[in-house]
């Protein structure tokens, strides 16, 4: 007994000593994480205070070497993704690398017009002078990337933060680990690494890099870490560009093809296994239409993953246990229409189509963010605009309506991001347009030319001649001659 209790107290003191073992360790390592991190963003700082990125040749050449990376490794990045993801190589192309792409030659195309100073009209009793708009890049940009769309989200707003003449630091996501590291040892190879690095990590890491002084920070992901890297970034009063999600409703009025309609849903919804922050989260069908879209849905379905979606090589899978758990448990919420299949060991998850959903159950109450879809039924537009304004602005509201007077009505009277008629995700492969949420689906936007305004500053330059010096009548002392030209010309 005695030698028991001896045991157990040594046990006891071993653990101890274990545990202060392990808070040191910890302590050295964040200390270590800590200068590891300060270096890295003060080696960019020092690049870009050395003027090094502001020429236009430099970033182009950037753009370049980033299109070549992205050509060059397609395959490395491909294999990464289908490991995280279980990505499709033609989705790898359509809604990864080709994107990124596609945003690099739009943005070398547009560049220098982008980057033009813009003249400004000068009022009459300024003149003689001149005044203009100049774009200045902000320094040293982080950008926080997530797991669902990995490779484009990560290079996307640094197509931006590179064309408006900064130095990047980005952290891609842990959740989806072959990409990240796929980033980390490639990025380097191809950019300046003495203007972009790519710091891993997870939330600990994160936390090290937040305490830094960035010129900018785009953080990709969700509201309530948003709000953590809001209030970071306040510390030092940093902008942000917080890209979020939300729950974007797709309305279906009756007039519509409904088998048309269901099809663009069922490819907007299920695209990577419902994981995009653009899906259509759940469908309004107004008016008697539920039913028929609800089947149109589960025939698009079998159209294009077929009978069995677990042997489609086009069907993605679910990037972990933790969401495969939390989307598995809303599958109760409602009637299931079709799928509601799944494997936890390979992650997979059926294409579901719940019907007979209670607004109220936790399947509409936060981002769904994989491909369950509940068909609600509403009465009429009025009542799919209240529901649509009862709860946070979405990232995007669908409508899929043969009435003009509809679209009019929702972009009048629904606040989101953006709005997509008869064609769900596709706005964001537009460069042209800008991407990004309102309220809770996010602050500020980027993609090309709103990428230059999101990553620079707009410089108000005034230009007078000394002489003539037609502002005398501001100088004091204010006589009552000048008080009449004051009042009469400003
Ligand atoms: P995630 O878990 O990969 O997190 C995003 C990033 O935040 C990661 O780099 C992660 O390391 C970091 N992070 C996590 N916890 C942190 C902490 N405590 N402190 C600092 N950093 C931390 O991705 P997620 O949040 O699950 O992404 C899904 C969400 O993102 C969905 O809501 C989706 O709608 C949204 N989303 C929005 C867009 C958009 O462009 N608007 C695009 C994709 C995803």
């Amino acid at each position: 007994m005695g030698q028991e209790l001896l045991a157990d107290g040594a046990q006891g003191l071993g653990a101890a000593e274990t545990k202060t073992e392990t808070k040191a360790e910890t302590k050295t390592d964040t200390k270590a994480e800590t200068e590891d991190v300060t270096g890295t963003v003060g080696r960019l700082r020092a690049t870009f205070d050395a003027g090094r990125t502001r020429p236009t040749a430099w970033r182009r050449r950037q753009l370049r070497a980033l299109r070549a990376l992205l050509t060059e490794q397609a395959p490395v990045f491909a294999e990464a993704l289908a490991a995280d993801l279980g990505k499709s190589p033609v989705e790898t192309h359509t809604s990864e690398l080709g994107l990124v792409v596609n945003e690099i030659d739009h943005t070398l195309r547009h560049l220098e017009r982008w980057l033009r100073p813009r003249r400004v009209a000068v009022p009459v009793p300024m003149l003689p002078a001149r005044a203009r708009t100049v774009r200045e890049p902000l320094g040293v940009v982080l950008v926080i990337s997530p797991w669902n769309y990995p490779v484009m989200l990560a290079l996307a707003p640094m197509v931006g933060a590179l064309a408006a003449g900064n130095c990047v630091v980005l952290k891609p996501s842990e959740l989806a680990p072959a990409t990240s590291a796929a980033l980390a040892r490639l990025l380097p190879r191809y950019l300046d690494p003495d203007a972009v690095a790519v710091v891993e990590g997870a939330a600990e890491r994160t936390t090290r890099l937040l305490e830094q002084r960035f010129d900018h920070i785009l953080y990709t992901g969700n509201g309530t870490v948003g709000r953590i890297v809001m209030t970071a970034a306040a510390r030092h009063l940093t902008p942000v560009t917080l890209e979020l999600g939300g729950k974007c409703p797709a309305l279906v009025e009756p007039g519509t093809d409904l088998a048309a309609a269901a099809r663009r849903i069922a490819w907007g919804k299920f695209l990577n296994a419902g994981q995009s922050c653009t899906a259509p989260d759940y469908v309004l069908a107004i008016g008697g239409t539920a039913g028929p879209l609800a089947d149109h849905i589960a025939d698009a379905i079998t159209s294009m993953y077929g009978a069995d979606p677990a042997r489609s090589p086009d069907y993605g899978r679910i990037v972990n246990e933790r969401h495969f758990d939390r989307l598995t448990a809303l599958l109760g919420d409602g009637r299931v229409v079709t799928g509601g299949t799944h494997d936890r060991a390979s992650r997979y998850l059926a294409p579901t189509v719940l019907a007979d959903v209670d607004p109220a159950a936790p399947v509409m109450d936060g981002e769904i963010f994989g491909p369950v879809l509940p068909v609600l039924s509403v009465p009429d537009l009025d009542s799919a605009i209240a529901f649509v304004n009862a709860r946070p602005k979405p990232l995007a509201v669908y409508a899929f309506t043969p009435h003009r007077r509809t679209r009019r009505r929702l972009l009048a009277e629904t606040s989101s991001g953006a709005v997509g008629f008869g064609l769900p995700n596709a706005h964001i492969t537009m460069p042209g347009l800008p991407f990004g949420g309102v309220g809770e689906s996010g602050i500020g936007s980027y993609h090309g030319r709103y990428s230059i305004e999101a990553f620079s500053h707009t410089k108000a330059v005034l230009d007078k001649p000394l002489l003539p010096d037609t502002v005398r009548a501001v100088y004091p002392p204010f006589t009552a001659a000048k008080e009449r030209l004051i009042r009469r010309f400003m």
